[in-house]
């Protein structure tokens, strides 16, 4: 997709205020997934209200907390969601940015948790639907719901 790249001083500032991940190649690799599946100007609107930190890889990644820490919300992302080498070697990179879009979903729709159901399909919905923008597919909840299956069992295993 084409991503309108803006400098490299702002791009470093927005990737330092929005992935405290636990290093650098998987803060960039975190901010490059986002940036490639994401619409523009989704971007846009959520800059500035999350930042993303690691967590215990006990699952893939949620939102935490119905207060906002910093004015922000908090995406937890397990370390073993965000690839560290190309090709990735746990998940593909389209796996990664929709767990991703799903939790930046939440937000954009305002969610706090604890979520219902409902808000968790929302949530899917709308990630479902930025993919489909910026990579010009039609995937459906059916194709995510069997990809969600594909990688169950890496976070249900405990690693
Ligand atoms: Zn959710």
């Amino acid at each position: 997709m084409s991503v309108q790249r803006i400098n490299q001083a702002e791009e470093d500032d927005w990737i330092a205020s929005h992935f405290i991940l636990q290093d650098d190649v998987r803060r960039r690799s975190a901010a490059d997934i986002v940036r490639d599946f994401m619409p523009e100007r989704i971007l846009r609107q959520l800059a500035g209200k999350f930042v993303m930190v690691c967590r215990p890889p006990d699952s893939a990644a949620t939102v935490i907390r119905p207060e906002k820490i910093r004015d922000r919300f908090v995406v937890v992302v397990s370390k073993y969601l965000i690839p560290v080498s190309n090709p990735p070697t746990h998940f593909p990179r389209e796996y990664t940015a929709l767990i991703l879009m799903h939790e930046l979903a939440h937000i954009q729709l305002e969610h706090s948790p604890p979520t219902t159901d409902g808000m968790e399909n929302e949530a899917y919905e709308l990630a479902l639907e930025w993919y489909n923008e910026t990579q010009a597919t039609q995937m459906t909840m059916d194709d995510l719901t069997k990809l969600n299956e594909q990688h169950d069992g890496f976070w249900l295993n405990g690693l």
